[in-house]
């Protein structure tokens, strides 16, 4: 079958045959329809991160999947074949409490493997085995919007912590919510896109921003949510400071989230989703006044990484929600579908303009 594959840490991707998998009793063969590509994925190709199978070379690449059943193997009771399905990510390392209970995006190891990522094979192949634990059921009206799945339960957990926080306040009665809680969200790639529908649907008071002007497609889009777009290029200044009760980050960018956590709220928590280059240059901070303030404003920043089933499950609940609401905004956060042999521009070539990218392997 075909597959596009990388051989890290060496920079590069190449589409090459490689054998189709096995499909063995228990397990699950999906063909796999279409994935997206993301940050992620090209800093694996940059030869930045990622590691092949144990006892490979090469990793197959391809992580934000969606596809069909194929095949199901004996014992499989509740998959048929012509099921839409996207796989999770992450394997847990079967060491740890979490990795035990199907949490294992808190896995204390860190001896986990991600799909296309770090040690165990992805999704930009033909086709793919799994075991049910893993897969989720997609209803076949979301079948346009599912490869933003994936995405979108890293958005759901993090949005899930930084809730988890700010509910330490338990609703005083008489005293209900006057006013929607104030949310930040600094990138408007696919990642931040999708925390801005999140927070919209949930009755956050949405700003957005990033360092383009209104022309972009991300800002054309926010106002349709009912969100509001900032272009932050020569500075945050048009934030007013102490202000947002959430922010979630997708960006990457270290300096930049020293000055968005200035823009919290008393009681405020920043949620940090980007992951920054390990060898970004180091950032001068006013280490003092920023503790400081978070201190007297009990004031919390904490990283999130990867999803578990149960973000996968509240992701395609909302992301029903948000075809009802802003079907045609959902549908164009997909920017372009492309098939597989054009994979050089979205995983090596300089993307402008573009929120999600996704690759097409089959109908
Ligand atoms: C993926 C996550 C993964 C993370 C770190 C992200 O792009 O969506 O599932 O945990 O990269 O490898």
């Amino acid at each position: 079958m075909r597959a596009l594959v990388v051989v890290p840490p060496t920079p590069g991707v190449g589409l090459t045959e490689v054998p189709e998998p096995t499909q063995g009793p228990g397990e699950v063969k999906v063909r796999v329809i279409e994935c997206g590509v993301c940050g992620t994925d090209r800093d694996v190709v940059a030869g930045k991160y990622g590691q092949p199978p144990a006892g490979s070379t090469q990793l197959i690449l391809g992580h934000e999947n969606f596809g069909r059943v194929e095949s199901v193997g004996e014992g499989v009771v509740d998959w048929s074949p012509g099921d839409l399905v996207v796989a999770t990510v992450r394997r847990g390392c079967n060491e740890c409490r979490f990795c035990w209970t199907n949490r294992s995006d808190f896995c204390t190891t860190g001896r986990f493997k991600e799909r296309g990522i770090g040690g165990l094979d992805g999704y930009l192949a033909e086709v793919y085995v799994e075991v049910p634990e893993y897969l989720v059921r997609v209803p076949t009206r979301l079948r346009k919007v599912a490869v933003l799945l994936e995405p979108l339960s890293v958005v759901e957990k993090a949005v899930e912590q930084g809730e988890a926080i700010l509910d330490r306040f338990e609703p005083t009665p008489g005293y209900e919510r006057e006013t929607a809680r104030a949310a930040l969200v600094a990138g408007t790639g696919a990642v931040g896109m999708l925390a801005a529908f999140l927070l919209r649907s949930l009755g956050y008071a949405v700003t957005a921003v990033d360092r383009h002007d209104e022309t972009t497609l991300a800002a054309t889009l926010l106002p349709k949510i009912g969100a509001r777009h900032v272009n932050v290029s020569a500075g945050l200044e048009p934030l007013d400071p102490d202000r947002f009760d959430l922010i979630v980050e997708a960006t990457g960018a270290p300096a930049l989230d020293f000055e968005l956590i200035r823009r919290l709220s008393r009681n405020g928590v920043g949620v940090l989703t980007g992951i920054p280059a390990a060898d970004a240059p180091a950032v001068p901070v006013a280490a003092g006044q920023i503790w400081r303030e978070f201190v007297l404003k009990n004031q919390a920043v904490v990283g999130s990484v990867n999803a578990n089933r149960r973000h996968f499950q509240s992701g395609l609940r909302h992301l029903g929600r948000f075809r009802r609401d802003w079907k045609e905004a959902l549908e164009s956060l997909v920017t372009s579908r492309q098939p597989l042999d054009d994979f050089h521009d979205p995983l090596m070539g300089k993307e402008t303009g573009t929120i999600k990218t996704v690759l097409t392997l089959a109908r």
